[in-house]
């Protein structure tokens, strides 16, 4: 009897280990985010760009940027590319853009432009409708490395939204780089699945890693629509 009592107070102190270890791997409960409307922002996200304001963003020597700001959206127009002021690293990033519904040009010279995270590594922004180009240059590509999976682009003029998640590559101690990471989705449909980010960048010139860095978009010299540009920091 004795001996039945203490195997089940093991058995009971084992529960309770087991039970601590699950309380241990749960710290907190998660905290409530507002999601918002479809399409956010979230109550925890920064607001970059609300079809109004766009004072959260400069031009590369640090003045206003003069891109056309009307009717909800700011568009691309030759006079430079355009960085947020505040900077980030490890992000969700969610962003709404529209090619010009007069389609000009082919290839590379239609509906360019990009979202480069930490001003270095660029998601491709082109109007990719029935408009061949290198794989890997195309929109929702990771410029020059990854083509993307699929290509669900909409029509010229209509709205496109991209979801993106942003590991930034990270210095080791010992020098090296831990590469970072990109997930996108496109209209909702995955094209880039955890794909690596290495020490190499879109520009040579970029190597090795920043902790943080601005969020720029691209001036190709096309007409390109932005909206509703949101943020929210991983880190
Ligand atoms: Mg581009």
């Amino acid at each position: 009897m004795n001996g039945m009592t203490g195997r089940c107070g093991v058995f009971g102190l084992a529960m309770m280990a087991a039970g601590l270890l699950v309380i241990g791997a749960q710290p907190g409960e998660p905290r409530k985010v507002d999601p918002g409307p479809i399409g956010g922002p979230p109550s925890d996200a920064i607001v970059l760009f609300d079809g109004k304001d766009a004072s959260g963003w400069r031009r590369g020597d640090g003045s206003a940027i003069q891109w056309k700001v009307a009717d909800g959206a700011m568009e691309v127009n030759g006079t430079g590319n355009i960085f947020t002021r505040q900077e980030f690293g490890d992000c969700q990033l969610h962003l709404e853009w529209a090619a010009p519904a007069e389609v000009k040009g082919s290839g590379q010279g239609r509906g360019n432009s990009g979202v480069y995270l930490q001003g270095r590594y660029e998601i491709q922004v082109l109007d990719s409708w029935e408009n061949p180009t290198y794989f890997n240059g195309q929109a929702g590509a990771f410029y020059s490395k990854f083509a993307p999976l699929v290509n669900p682009c909409r029509k010229p003029g209509e709205w496109q939204v991209y979801d993106i998640i942003f590991h930034a590559p990270k210095p080791r101690e010992d020098g090296t780089v831990e590469p970072g990471s990109f997930t996108v989705l496109f209209n909702g449909v995955l094209v880039q699945d955890d794909v690596p980010i290495s020490g190499s960048t879109t520009a040579a010139a970029f190597s090795g890693a920043v902790p943080k860095g601005p969020l720029m978009l691209q001036d190709h010299g096309n007409p390109v629509r932005y909206r509703n540009i949101w943020i929210r920091p991983l880190n």
